[in-house]
């Protein structure tokens, strides 16, 4: 084909130090011209053992270090993906389809900082101690690395969550095999060329690229990787969780989520307008954390609806690469479809589409012509029960609803499967509080959206995870703990 006469970019696993050419490769798409541009391994039990091999076989040396020399050795790390953020930027940007604005800004230094962060939080630790004087006793606990961590990611934030395992994992002691989504492998795949100058010794981080189906489930079978960092959809976090019963894994899941913004008469519309297009359109909508569901108070209903529709058709749609872009490709031809779909079939309910898909034009340079492309789009007059409203859609598309009361808002916020985070806006420090805590979600944001604390809990309630992350929850993940009693 026309495509593939072009000079593809070709990847390979990388398993003990070395990169590893496969017997067979996966087509990728740069979503924003629709053409492939890379082949990635399309990697099988056989390679998944051969990294697990690797893994174990580097797990005694790794863990025997004190965390200041694997604090020292993630610094590096940091250094320099830090010196490279362009290229790393760049590469996100085409692999994904992104805007580069985002990648430069968001990904990438997010994940120089998971490196960093765990870098430093590492050496804080303390473990617990009791005494028991009357028995002659003390008690205390120990904490060590478990062993081969597995660790599987989504395409929507491909390096900074891959980076936000392969961090607590390492320096904890543990060693790795990961598996990237096969629609977003490249920036694991270049930050692999910077293992061995960081100081990372061979067989400590093993990437092996591939499906989930094939790579990801063996990896998740494989009866020497005694826990399983995962992030992505609920259905594969079922898949996973079946698969990995009969060895009793560890498992933490990071889910999907339908997140309800909940916007009082009294909120800062100032603040709000802005902040709640971000938490609706940012990444194409392509966040876990993004907003879906608008609940505004019937007071300022018409007003806040005018208003962000106004802003919403204000984002440009287009070409990542170019600065002025706030809107890029979606993942796939096929995802798009989905998120489409979904705004046909809330047309059809009877809902009505105020700006975006089906409405408005979009006008597309001629470059990008067989992108994946699609409109910021506000859906109104629809019903709770609808798909649009319990479904995650994943795409840039929100719906806006009226609401009277405080306590019919909790009620209809928590009336979906997911909880992960909710966002609530209101100048009443009492109500902010009161609706924060009744709220089914692992994270709420009141009057901001997105400002993270790695320190703290990250995860989701219900059908959006299992298990948290973070300075102290990452740590007891990656770790195996001991209680020593001591007597004279
Ligand atoms: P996905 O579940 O399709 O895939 C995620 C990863 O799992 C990919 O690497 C994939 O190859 C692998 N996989 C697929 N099937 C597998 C199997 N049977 N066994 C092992 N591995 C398998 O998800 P996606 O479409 O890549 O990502 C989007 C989803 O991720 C959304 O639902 C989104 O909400 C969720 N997400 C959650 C968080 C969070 O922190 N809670 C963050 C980002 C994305």
């Amino acid at each position: 084909t026309m495509a593939h006469s072009k000079a593809l970019l070709v990847l390979e696993n990388f398993i003990g130090g070395k990169f590893v050419p496969c017997s067979s490769y996966i087509d990728s798409y740069n979503p924003s011209t629709g053409d492939v541009y890379c082949r990635v391994p399309d990697s099988g039990k056989e390679e998944v053992e051969a990294a697990v091999k690797s893994a174990k076989a580097a797990f005694p040396i790794w863990s025997s270090k004190s965390p200041l020399e694997r604090s020292q050795i993630l610094n590096k790390l940091a250094d320099l993906i830090e010196h490279d953020l362009e290229a790393f930027a760049q590469a996100e940007s085409k692999d994904q389809g992104k805007t580069i604005t985002f990648a430069r800004t968001v990904d990438i230094p997010r994940a120089v900082y998971n490196f960093r962060f765990f870098a430093s939080s590492i050496l804080h630790h303390t473990t617990e101690c009791t005494e028991m004087a009357t028995m002659g006793c003390v008690h205390y606990t120990s904490r060590a690395p478990v062993g081969v961590a597995g660790l599987i990611s989504p395409w929507n934030l491909p390096l900074y969550l891959l980076t936000w395992k392969i961090a607590p994992a390492i320096a904890c002691g543990n060693t790795v095999v990961a598996k990237p989504s096969e629609m977003t492998s490249v920036t694991a795949w270049m930050m692999c060329k910077l293992l061995e100058k960081a100081g990372v010794p061979h067989g400590v981080v093993n990437i092996v690229f591939g499906t989930g189906t094939k790579a990801g489930e063996a990896l998740v079978c494989h009866p020497d990787v005694p826990l399983i960092s995962f992030t992505g959809s609920t259905l594969t976090a079922q898949r996973i969780t079946e698969k990995s019963a009969p060895h009793c894994k560890r498992l933490s899941l990071e889910l999907g989520g339908k997140n309800p913004a909940i916007i009082f008469d009294d909120a800062d519309l100032m603040q709000c307008i802005p902040t709640t297009l971000r938490s609706s359109f940012a990444n194409q909508g392509e966040i876990c954390l993004c907003t879906s569901r608008i609940f505004v108070q019937r007071g300022i209903y018409s007003e806040f609806l005018k208003r962000f529709v106004a802003e919403a058709k204000k984002w440009k749609v287009g070409n990542p690469s170019d600065p002025t872009v706030d809107v890029g490709a979606l993942i796939s031809k096929e995802h798009l479809e989905k998120v489409r779909s979904y705004v046909k079939k809330a047309q059809a309910e009877g809902a009505r589409v105020l700006c975006g898909e089906g409405v408005d034009s979009l006008a597309l340079p001629t470059g990008n012509q067989k992108g994946y492309f699609m409109l910021p789009t506000v859906i109104a007059k629809v019903k709770d029960e609808s798909c649009c409203m319990q479904e995650e859609i994943f795409g840039p598309v929100t719906c806006v609803v009226a609401f009277d009361t405080e306590e019919e808002v909790i009620e209809r916020a928590n009336s979906v499967k997911y909880g992960l985070a909710a966002t609530v806006w209101s100048g009443n420090v009492g109500r902010v509080h009161r609706v924060a805590q009744r709220l089914q979600a692992g994270l709420v944001w009141t009057n901001c959206w997105l400002v993270r604390d790695l320190n703290l809990p990250f995860g989701g309630m219900k059908a959006s995870g299992i298990g948290r992350e973070g300075a102290k929850d990452s740590y007891e993940f990656f770790t195996e703990v001991k209680t020593i009693t001591i007597k004279h």
